[in-house]
């Protein structure tokens, strides 16, 4: 069991398991609602509890974004009907999980290029899989 909160500790999350892997995304998106990268650890809905109520912003027609409506901080990201992407920095807990896969990797900024033996993936390559990613902008 993992539980993390907000800064301001109006949200609190219990996770009762998750994947043994942080992926990471550097598209536009992700990239401006993070301030640089955005981070997520997958846990299945039927194991996360939300305690508080978190707003949710529709960033695109396939997922939402979540955060405190107090404090800002993000919470997860989640496509409709997918599971929750969490942010794992709200977990000490977290610390660690492997990364094991970069998103987006070609459009970083030049020092926000994350090191190590992961799997990284090209915008072209993953829109070839994923081709609702439209209207990213490198
Ligand atoms: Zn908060
Ligand atoms: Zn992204």
């Amino acid at each position: 069991m993992m539980v993390g909160q907000c800064l301001c500790g109006e949200i609190r999350i219990s996770v009762r398991a998750h994947a043994d892997a942080v992926s990471a995304c550097h598209c536009s998106l992700c990239r401006t609602w993070s301030g640089t990268i955005w981070m997520g650890l997958e846990a299945a809905p039927d194991a996360v509890t939300v305690e508080g109520t978190p707003r949710s912003y529709r960033s695109s027609s396939f997922a939402e974004r979540a955060f405190c409506p107090t404090c800002g901080t993000q919470l997860w990201l989640r496509d409709d009907d997918g599971p929750y992407e969490l942010m794992p920095g709200l977990f000490p807990g977290s610390k660690s999980i492997p990364l094991t896969r970069e998103v987006y990797a070609d459009r970083t900024f030049a020092w926000a290029a994350l090191a190590g033996e992961h799997t990284r993936v090209s915008a072209t390559e993953y829109e070839r899989k994923y081709p609702f990613v439209e209207g990213d902008q490198p």
